[in-house]
């Protein structure tokens, strides 16, 4: 079995680039990504300074061939199973094969859970936003509708309206709504419109024309802005007897500053163990990652050296 210096489950912004740290430092470097990035069905990535607008898929493209440059491999597999420790290796099992490694970077991403709204699915990435930074600019001056779904779409409302002077509130789960965001939202000139969302209607290209409400009422809208609730892809993790943490808008694997788990050996990094970074911070993540497991192993190597001369 291929034995490796680290194995980096997940090859998006936040696994590439640590793949990149890590093949520059002359380390031997196995990704294997099952190429679903979570931002797949949006056009275009923005805020990815010097890149700006690139689409997503062709930014991994590039990622991918800088790695492959300095000597990473990558393949196209799911990673199902991981065993061992960083004194014996870990050995990680796809659908297909098996390799080890002395570390293992999870760039595993998250995975965006949708409220069940009959045509979200569709627009979801197009036309059914999430983020003021990813998407908030391509909506301007635009009706916009932001779906009360959960504790941080009154917080959503108030950066569109930044954006935006036609922007409605739809109080769908009016529990997350307090009377001080209320009050919030009232002053930054959104209009709060009370009732559930029985369905977006969208066309075949993902492209919201209206909001179908519980009282049979249409809101025309031409974006809506939606939350998600944001599960790290943590399988491997708790197979490892990790402990995941809440969020108020998820789990995620917890790690200190340079993307060190609370297992030894086992590094996590990107949306993964930040639920917030996009991609210029994941990407940011990977690389301190990458750097901390190669600064790892050259002490290892040094101890081992050291008990090997002085035995
Ligand atoms: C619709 C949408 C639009 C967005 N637009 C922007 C934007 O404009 N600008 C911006 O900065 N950010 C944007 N983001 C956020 C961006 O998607 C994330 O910041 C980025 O994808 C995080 O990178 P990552 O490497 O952590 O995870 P991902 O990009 O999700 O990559 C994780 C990879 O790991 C793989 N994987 C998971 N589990 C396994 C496994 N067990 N075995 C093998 N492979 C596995 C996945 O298939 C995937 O390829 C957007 C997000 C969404 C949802």
């Amino acid at each position: 079995m291929e034995n490796f210096d680290a194995i980096i489950i997940g090859g998006g912004s936040a696994g590439l680039a640590a793949s990149i740290a890590l093949g520059r430092s002359r380390r031997s470097t196995l990704v294997i990504d099952a190429n679903e990035p979570r931002n797949a069905r949006a056009a275009h990535a923005h805020n990815v300074l010097g890149q700006e607008g690139i689409s997503p898929l062709q930014l991994l493209d590039q990622g991918r061939n800088e790695a492959v440059h300095y000597g990473a491999q990558i393949i196209t597999d799911h990673a199902v199973r991981i065993e061992g420790s960083s004194l014996n290796g870990f050995t990680v099992h796809t659908e297909t094969a098996a390799y080890k490694a002395s570390r293992i970077v999870l760039a595993t991403g998250l995975t965006d859970q949708l409220e069940e709204i009959p045509g979200l699915r569709e627009a979801w990435g197009i036309s059914a936003i999430h983020c003021t930074y990813c998407h908030g600019w391509e909506v301007r001056d635009q009706s916009v509708a932001v779906l009360g779904l959960g504790p941080m779409s009154s917080h959503q409302a108030l950066l569109f309206a930044q954006l935006s002077d036609r922007v409605t509130f739809v109080n769908h789960h009016p529990e997350h709504l307090s009377a001080e965001n209320r009050e919030i939202l009232n002053k930054s000139g959104v209009v709060i419109v009370e009732g559930r969302v029985q369905q977006l209607r969208v066309d075949e290209h993902g492209q919201l024309d209206g909001i179908v409400l519980a009282n049979g009422d249409l809101l025309e809208s031409q974006a809506a802005v939606v939350s998600s609730r944001m599960i790290a892809n943590s399988e491997l993790y708790l197979q490892l007897g990790g402990t995941l943490k809440d969020h108020p808008m998820g789990t995620f694997i917890p790690v200190n500053e340079m993307g060190a788990t609370d297992v030894p050996g086992l590094y996590a990094t990107g949306n993964a163990a930040n639920l917030g970074a996009m991609v210029m911070a994941a990407a940011a993540s990977g690389t301190v990652a990458g750097a901390a497991l190669n600064g790892d192993l050259a002490l290892e190597r040094l101890d081992s050296h050291s008990s090997a001369t002085t035995a």
